[in-house]
């Protein structure tokens, strides 16, 4: 990480960093954790960043907010090799790796328009059957689903 980069990650006295988002994902990893700027948070969003690793990622800083695991494993399918930085008083005291839940509920509709998530008030629950090559259900309709078909 060069030295610039670092400065995005590290100037920030207390709150969430999530860094290392696959490019272009940002504003559904800000979707999927429900952040809106409306909490009164600094948010700060930084897109394209370069990146030794991946070439190019984004950055997410929120302050005074310390995200959940529950929270940051929302983001197994936009953002499967981003990492959650929780800073206090400007210290990296938690370094965690997102990982792929059970169940995702809430977060993505449902693809088949018939699925009774998409016409009544029931949250979308989506079940991961094989976390290693990533098979997934919906738990009410029972259709299989991928990644592509969720996250665009
Ligand atoms: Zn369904």
């Amino acid at each position: 990480m060069s030295d610039s980069n670092q400065l995005l990650v590290r100037r920030i006295r207390n709150g969430t960093v999530i860094d290392h988002i696959q490019y272009g994902r940002a504003m559904f990893v800000l979707r999927a954790l429900n952040i809106t700027g409306k909490e009164g948070n600094v948010v700060t969003v930084a897109l394209n960043v370069p990146s030794s690793k991946h070439k190019k990622k984004d950055i997410i800083k929120v302050e005074n907010r310390f995200l959940e695991k529950d929270e940051t494993n929302k983001l197994a399918l936009i953002a499967p090799h981003a990492t959650i930085n929780i800073i206090r008083e400007y210290r990296l005291v938690e370094k965690r790796k997102i990982v792929l839940p059970d169940s995702i509920v809430g977060i993505f509709g449902c693809p088949n328009l018939n699925c009774v998530t998409n016409s009544e008030d029931i949250k979308s629950t989506i079940d991961v059957i094989d976390k290693t090559k990533i098979v997934m259900k919906c738990r009410y309709c029972g259709r299989a689903l991928t990644v592509n078909e969720l996250v665009s």
